[in-house]
């Protein structure tokens, strides 16, 4: 889709709407067939041969994970995308691709999702790729670590998780490319709607769709959007190794993503509402939001996010807290929902020692700034106020010793 069109618009329009025979369906169908044939053998040997364009074997390509790709490549402005079955499977399928033909070494940003830092440990290293962390907003270490390292692939987060950090995505990009890596950035986070990595330099994109762009819950899925130069690499590896998205998924994704924009600028406006919030409470010390003015990368939060757009996931400290007085905080929750995940329409709340952060030593953890009264807000697309009320009589329940058990979840009465 043309370049000018508007990120808004290519949400409800790009991918969908083929002409299949005489018809063009207004959405693109659910096709389930693992296969496809043709008119005659001539015709399916050309597009075995891939010298016409066509579907044989959903393993391949298949339409309802094509419309997706098509709609994906366009948010992020990338040449083409590979859906797939999970965010995990979709950063794993990216970092092959980024290291088929370069030195087998990565180096990482420190602060990454905790199971793609499992990822690195536990998968990659022992099958032989040296792996370093970075902190990524230290540009200077970057630049050493590039340095010493000499990767064949970094590996960052727009925004980081749970902290929140912002690194210098277009200096990251020009450091990588000027040592032969290739970038590759999860971008699950900021959305298309905040940051467009491929347009600040890097090569590889990858988003959980389980998250912002679905958006509501209900689907599990993962997409890489690729620059022209990886694209055939990409593809060729998941024809042989089988990452992708059933169609059921896609289709969900899809009718999800057609008003990811729209969700996403109600819930970075509710986040920074909450933020400004929970600020001015005393049971809190520090909120950890890219809105704040004290943040420690405003400078480059005002260079790389638009204003006004910080995200919708805001992080914060109960004062003196414990595991103990976070799960009397997260058990008063009425409205809030304490599941694991981020990014849905509705607010959830999640507890990093617990849950992504569950496997780092406490001490590691005190060393990251995930201390144990810390909990991570994704906030949703619900009134604001409501959000709040909600956090307000919880920290109430929490401080008077009051549980659960007394009041019914808010989905049963309203
Ligand atoms: C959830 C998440 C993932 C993993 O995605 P899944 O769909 O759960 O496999 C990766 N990166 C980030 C930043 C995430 O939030």
């Amino acid at each position: 889709m043309e370049k000018k069109v508007k990120i808004h618009t290519k949400a409800v329009h790009a991918g969908d709407r083929k002409k299949t025979g005489r018809h063009i369906p207004i959405t693109t169908p659910i096709h389930t067939a693992s296969s496809f044939f043709y008119e005659d053998m001539e015709m399916l040997d050309r597009v075995f041969g891939r010298e016409e364009a066509g579907f044989n074997y959903s393993r391949y390509d298949n339409p309802s994970n094509a419309a997706l790709e098509e709609l994906c490549a366009s948010l992020e402005g990338g040449h083409g995308a590979l859906a797939c079955s999970s965010g995990m499977g979709a950063i794993h399928v990216a970092l092959l691709t980024a290291l088929a033909d370069r030195r087998k070494s990565l180096v990482a940003a420190d602060a990454l999702y905790g199971a793609s830092v499992g990822m690195l440990m536990n998968v990659l290293e022992p099958m032989g790729v040296a792996v370093r962390f970075v902190d990524i907003c230290d540009l200077p270490a970057v630049e050493k670590a590039i340095a010493e390292q000499k990767p064949g692939c970094v590996l960052m987060e727009t925004i980081s998780n749970p902290l929140l950090r912002v690194g210098q995505m277009d200096r990251v990009a020009q450091l990588s490319k000027a040592a032969g890596a290739a970038l590759v950035v999860d971008n699950t986070f900021a959305t298309p709607l905040l940051v467009r990595p491929l347009e600040l330099g890097a090569n590889l994109v990858v988003h959980s769709l389980t998250k912002f762009l679905a958006g509501h819950g209900d689907v599990l899925g993962g997409v890489i959007i690729s620059d022209q130069d990886h694209y055939e690499g990409l593809r060729a590896l998941a024809r042989t190794v089988g990452p992708v998205l059933g169609p059921f998924e896609s289709y969900l994704a899809m009718r999800g993503i057609k008003t990811f924009a729209l969700r996403m600028e109600r819930q970075c406006s509710n986040a920074s509402v909450v933020s400004s919030w929970l600020t001015s409470r005393p049971e809190i010390d520090r909120v950890h939001f890219p809105g704040n003015a004290g943040h420690p990368d405003a400078s480059t939060i005002r260079r790389m996010l638009p204003a006004g757009l910080h995200g919708a996931i805001v992080t914060f400290e109960l004062k003196g807290a414990g595991r103990t007085e976070v799960f009397r905080f997260m058990n008063a929750l009425r409205l809030v929902v304490p599941a694991t995940s981020l990014g849905d329409v509705h607010s959830m709340m999640l507890y990093p020692s617990m849950s992504s952060h569950r496997e780092i030593s406490p001490k590691q953890r005190e060393r990251m700034g995930i201390r144990d009264g810390l909990v991570r807000l994704s906030v949703g697309i619900e009134a604001a106020e409501d959000i709040i009320a909600d956090l307000e009589q919880a920290l109430l329940a929490a401080r008077t010793g009051s549980t659960k058990s007394a009041k019914p979840a808010l989905a049963e009465t309203c």
